[in-house]
């Protein structure tokens, strides 16, 4: 099937063209300059990326996102694998990397890793030290500090899936240091609001106590600047950085798997700062235990706090959140609208705020109102994998027949009269567009040969570019047939 597949390198341009308004920026600046396209074999689309760090963290967070913007940009689905080709000069370095340190990179598994959650990820204390600007990839806010200022306890909206957790993280705020409250541990999967609880806490702290040193720093950061240490030679900057901070929020814990050297070095600073009565907190993806490659003692101290976890949000704090953030951008978004969205995603926060960001940004854009039939043409692809509904080239069919008041054997005939063959062309596009159907598949449906079926669909796609008409011809066929 050549036709359908043009040449990786292409493709996953295109794919990457999508990306922005699917996935958030940090990824876009950050993480995707890392991935370099390999292989297209059928629909498995083989990634290269320069280490073990990028693999899991691509993986864990991105790569559903990914598969939408391919959707997205295609109207295919794509799977993707991602191998690990430590060649990584082939990669696009980050600005303030030199070629010296490129190949480094590919010697250490070391990688810049800028913000895998928030753009204002990176370390810097409060007091910002020469050390800790040289890793800070971000521009540092005007407090001085890195904490996103977003992420406070105001901002953090509660229900059943987080007061516990809300209720501790307040708990430990208004006492750091004590000993029954440290290290406080949150778990729980992504997107849920580990990282604004923690940052929250952090922010109680420094308006409570403006001379403590807050230093927040990503788990993966933490092991760069451990290593990069090692080989600099200048371990005792390391641990004076690290020894003379008040609180210590270390992002993301999981990525400490098999990292044996940052486990040891880790452990030490640990002890040091907890009995000295300095707040840990932590956060991870799972439980202590339930880390792989995590040493025991490790596990032992990462328990012997406080360990709670964040779950999904029920749909009511689902509601809640988006109607938070839709007032903090100052944009009057409809009940139906809101309902909407938060039935239908239901399981991660970000992609939540991903929804309701796309559509503002779809409204704005077009200028269309925020209403529920602008909601289905922003999100509609977006939310494809929750509404649960099946496409299928029959219902296609049916649709398109109807709206043009021909019969399923007129459209699968060898009628060539432009009222028949516009119909089925347009029933071609649509199959392209709405299923996963191959080429071949959709022109034997329509009795064609799979020729046929791109060029109908080259045809109507270049028509909606060009006549307006037919462009809301085509949408209004989409959100019928969706059924929305
Ligand atoms: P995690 O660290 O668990 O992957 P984040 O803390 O980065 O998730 O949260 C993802 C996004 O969702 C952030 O923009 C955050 O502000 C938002 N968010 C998460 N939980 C809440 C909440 N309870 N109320 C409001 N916004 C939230
Ligand atoms: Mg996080």
């Amino acid at each position: 099937m050549e036709e359908k597949h043009p040449p990786v390198a292409a493709l996953w341009r295109q794919i990457l063209e999508k990306t922005d308004g699917i996935l958030p920026q940090e990824a876009v600046t950050n993480w995707l300059p890392r991935i370099a396209p390999v292989t297209l074999d059928e629909n498995e689309l083989v990634l290269a990326v320069p280490d073990t760090f990028t693999k899991q963290f691509i993986e864990r967070r991105y790569l559903v996102l990914l598969s939408d913007a391919a959707h997205e940009a295609l109207g295919t689905s794509y799977t993707f694998r991602l191998i690990i080709d430590p060649s990584a000069a082939k990669f696009a370095p980050a600005d303030d990397m030199t070629p010296a340190d490129v190949l480094l990179t590919a010697e250490t598994s070391e990688t810049p890793y800028g913000g895998g959650t928030s753009p204002a990820q990176g370390t810097l204390p409060l007091t910002p030290s020469p050390a800790a600007n040289e890793s800070a990839h971000a521009a540092a806010p005007d407090d001085g500090t890195t904490l996103n200022p977003k992420y406070t306890f105001d901002a953090f909206v509660t229900g059943r899936s987080n007061q516990f957790s809300y209720a501790m993280a307040k708990s430990v705020a208004d006492a750091p240091g004590l000993p029954s409250n440290n290290p406080f541990f949150i778990y729980g999967g992504v997107g849920l609001g580990k990282t604004h609880l923690m940052h929250a806490v952090g922010h109680k702290i420094i308006a409570d106590h403006p001379n403590k040193r807050v230093l927040y720093i990503a788990s993966t950061d933490f092991t760069n600047e451990f290593i990069r240490s090692i080989r600099e030679k200048s371990m005792d900057a390391f641990r004076e950085k690290y020894y003379n901070i008040d609180v210590l929020l270390i992002d993301d814990i999981q990525f400490f798997s098999g990292q044996l050297q940052t486990q040891t070095e880790f452990f030490q600073m640990f002890n040091k700062l907890r009995d000295s009565g300095r707040q840990i907190i932590m956060t991870c993806d799972r439980q202590p235990q339930d880390v792989k490659d995590l040493e025991d003692r490790l596990v032992s101290r990462f328990s012997g706090g406080v360990v709670v976890d964040i779950q999904p949000p029920e749909f009511e704090t689902r509601m809640a959140i988006l109607q938070k953030k839709a007032q903090s951008e100052e944009i009057d978004i409809p009940g139906d609208v809101v309902t909407y969205i938060a039935s239908r995603v239901d399981s991660n926060i970000r992609e939540l705020e991903g929804a309701l960001t796309r559509l503002i940004k779809y409204a704005s854009t077009m200028r269309l109102p925020i209403d529920e039939s602008t909601c289905v043409a922003a999100l509609g692809n977006y939310l494809r994998g929750e509404t649960g509904r099946r496409i299928t080239m029959e219902v296609i069919e049916r649709m398109v027949c109807t709206h043009f008041k021909v019969t399923s054997e007129d459209i699968r005939s060898s009628k060539r009269s432009n009222d028949i063959a516009f119909p089925r062309q347009v029933a071609m596009y649509l199959c392209h567009e709405l299923t996963d159907v191959s080429w071949p598949t959709i022109g034997g449906f329509f009795n064609r040969d799979h020729s046929t079926v791109i060029h109908a669909h080259k045809k109507i796609q270049s028509l909606t570019s060009e006549d307006p008409e037919t462009d809301a011809l085509i949408k209004s066929l989409t959100m019928q047939i969706r059924g929305l």
